[in-house]
């Protein structure tokens, strides 16, 4: 091909790369924002395909506002912490109608008039966000944090769907928009499905998933999860906005996903009307809400009442009560868990609560029922707050059954018999018996859950029909099945069970730290284990490492530090370890992993100190692991070196002064590597 047809060629595919772009904003757009696809789900992947293996070819074509960005891929160690440029504020709360309209009067004698109206919004029950545009673009995406200051998430919000890349329409220059970054009940109800089904607990409440979800370090991660972000407040410098009803309308032209069931109100009383309709009807929303914003409409106004040291005195939070309602409890059962924890439940008459029904309520451990001496057959209190599992919050007194007799909790383990014992300082019981049924099946969906060795086609109920049939009784076994071991087990083809076994074949590729992380030890997560692997590098030297030893590890406590050395005293677990091994399961780091690493400082402990200019502290420890040395965590006689950043502390300072530790800068630090 000559020169100049590669050129139109080019053309052509930026062309074909422009419109895909835009027919996916679009799409993107009706499907999140509006809820109204006019395209089918399989149409768009193949679409996206397409422009993704377009925009591979031609890397040059290269747009950080591209729909594909969508599935995100950058991976952010360290949230940069950033200043407001507007600071974010809290709400004030009121509980009554009392309350509300004294804010009123409040409001109306300060602006010397009465003319003024108010828009009602729904509160939202998520993870407040700051997003900047310049020019229409995305720019930037902070968390609140304190509200002065947040830590930027751009990464993250990026592949939320319903997070404009571009705005539509006519728009300032330059603004920030608010708002909360929320789970729907139907989208945290899947996820939760996923995770039971993996063997994973499962999330307590959307809230808090929804802004755990906003600290992954990767953000591809983020994008698998259902998130969704409701706008409610533009902030900026000259703004062409009067009101609060027309920026939420202008929000919403501008590709904003905004809540239509705000109103604007003239009286108290409508205001009333609409939070007496939202406190009944809540359940219906497709999001979670925790009461109703009552803003004052006129941004003129809003100007001259200004802020407190908190919060805006133009805005009140109506804060809806907890719902609650009365119920029998019928008997408490006991849960055993992987670690062997027993968790009581209770059972009760089924009940309409908060839209659904409820039969059962948490009770957390033996105290709790204690506390609130909770006996059979009493007329309980019953909440739901955020949490999605419903709790007892008290008793009826005056409603209990003659003779009734306080709760004994459980001696032995309802699953296995044996005697429970309960830690000092731990308020939850445990079953030690380590072939208790619940405990074995639990390790073993831990291990195959997606996290840890990520076995595909089999799932919670596989494993505990395998152990059912003696076919697996630790996930060393795994390793030993066979397709006709399987094959003639209930509702399993020749098909599911081939899947099965390749799935475990694929699993001898899974990395070293996540094999780790599979093991199950106690209090060794995701963090821990990826710790612990670039530090010993393999089985064996973790194995015989000294809880000394662990306890000079950044960030490995004594708790983690005991944990493990008891995991690997025990002759059962060595000899499952063996195992794994002799099947081929990674059990050594794998050295590109290792690539970048020296050992120069080997055997030398470094305490880091204080706010650095070039690199954040995780920066500076990761280099220092890399380099063969170790992160402590306090100055010791065992510390050589320090080093320092702006504000050490000063008891930091005088403990490595005393103790003759050299005090070293980044640049210092920098020479030695
Ligand atoms: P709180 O966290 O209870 O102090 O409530 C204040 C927070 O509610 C604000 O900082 C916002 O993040 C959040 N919020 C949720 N919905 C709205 C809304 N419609 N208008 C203003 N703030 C809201
Ligand atoms: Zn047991």
């Amino acid at each position: 091909m000559d020169l100049f047809s590669l050129e139109s060629n080019k053309a052509e595919v930026f062309d074909k790369i422009q419109n895909l772009r835009k027919e996916l904003t679009e799409h993107n757009y009706k499907y999140y924002v509006l809820d109204n696809p006019t395209i089918s789900d399989y149409d768009f992947d193949m679409k996206l395909k397409e422009l993704q293996s377009l925009e591979r070819q031609y890397p040059e074509f290269y747009d950080a506002q591209s729909p594909s960005v969508r599935v995100g891929g950058e991976v952010v160690k360290n949230f940069q912490t950033i200043q407001h440029e507007h600071r974010m504020y809290s709400l004030d709360n009121v509980y009554s109608k009392e309350e509300l309209e004294d804010w009123e009067k409040r409001v109306i004698k300060l602006v010397g008039q009465d003319n003024l109206t108010f828009v009602c919004e729904l509160k939202y029950d998520g993870a407040s966000v700051d997003l900047t545009y310049e020019n229409g673009v995305l720019k930037q995406a902070l968390t609140r944090g304190d509200g002065i200051q947040g830590d930027d998430i751009t990464a993250n919000v990026r592949t939320i769907k319903s997070v404009p890349l571009l705005l539509q329409g006519e728009y300032p220059e330059k603004f920030h928009i608010r708002g909360e970054i929320i789970l729907t009940k139907e989208g945290f109800t899947k996820m939760n499905a996923e995770r039971i089904a993996e063997g994973e607990d499962p999330y307590m409440n959307p809230r808090n998933t929804a802004s755990g979800s906003l600290k992954l370090q990767d953000s591809s991660e983020v994008a698998k999860r259902p998130l969704d972000c409701l706008l409610y407040t533009i902030v900026g410098n000259n703004l062409p906005l009067k009101t609060q009803f027309e920026s939420l309308q202008k929000a919403r032209e501008w590709g904003f996903k905004v809540p239509n069931q705000s109103r604007l109100c003239k009286t108290t009383d409508e205001v009333m009307d609409f939070i007496n309709y939202w406190d009944t009807h809540r359940h219906e929303l497709p999001y979670e809400t925790d009461g109703v914003v009552v803003k004052i409409n006129e941004v003129h106004y809003q100007e001259e009442l200004g802020f407190t040291a908190k919060s805006p005195r133009w805005a009140m939070a109506y804060k809806f009560k907890a719902e609650q309602v009365v119920t029998q409890l019928h008997s408490i059962s006991y849960q055993v868990g992987r670690t062997g924890a027993i968790t009581p439940v209770a059972n009760l008459e089924p009940v309409l609560l908060a839209g659904t029904i409820v039969k059962r309520a948490s009770l957390h451990n033996a105290d709790q029922i204690a506390k609130l001496d909770i006996r059979l057959e009493d007329s309980v209190f019953v909440e739901k707050g955020g949490e999605i599992i419903p709790k007892i919050v008290g008793v009826d007194i005056q409603k209990r059954p003659l003779y009734s007799k306080p709760i004994q909790y459980i001696t032995n383990c309802p699953e296995c018999n044996t005697e429970l014992v309960r830690k000092e300082g731990e308020a939850q019981h445990f079953c030690p018996n380590y072939e208790c049924p619940p405990q074995v099946t639990g390790r073993i969906q831990h291990f195959i859950s997606r996290k840890a060795m990520d076995i595909e086609g089999l799932g919670a109920e596989t494993i505990e029909l395998l152990f059912k049939e003696k076919l697996i009784k630790n996930y060393a076994d795994l390793y030993e099945l066979k397709p006709e071991n399987l094959q003639y087990l209930e509702r399993m083809g020749e098909k599911s069970a081939n899947n099965i076994i390749q799935g475990i074949e694929k699993s001898l590729q899974i990395p070293f730290e996540r094999v780790l992380f599979a093991l199950g030890i106690r209090y060794v997560g995701e963090t821990v284990a990826k710790k612990l692997a670039r530090e010993y590098h393999s089985i064996e030297k973790l194995e015989k490492t000294t809880y000394q030893e662990l306890l000079l590890i950044d960030e490995i406590g004594e708790r983690i530090a005991q944990s493990v050395v008891d995991f690997f005293q025990d002759e059962t677990n060595r000899v499952l370890i063996a195992r794994l091994k002799s099947y081929g399961i990674q059990m050594t780091i794998k050295e590109e992993d290792l690539a970048n690493d020296s050992d120069k400082l080997k055997g030398l402990i470094f305490v880091v100190s204080g706010v650095f200019e070039k690199y954040s502290r995780d920066e500076l420890k990761e280099l220092i692991e890399k380099n063969g040395a170790k992160v402590g965590s306090s100055i010791s006689s065992k510390t050589n070196y320090v080093i320092a950043g702006a504000n050490m502390g000063p008891s930091k300072l005088e403990k490595a002064t005393k103790l003759g530790i050299p005090i070293i800068s980044e640049s210092d630090f920098e020479q030695m590597i």
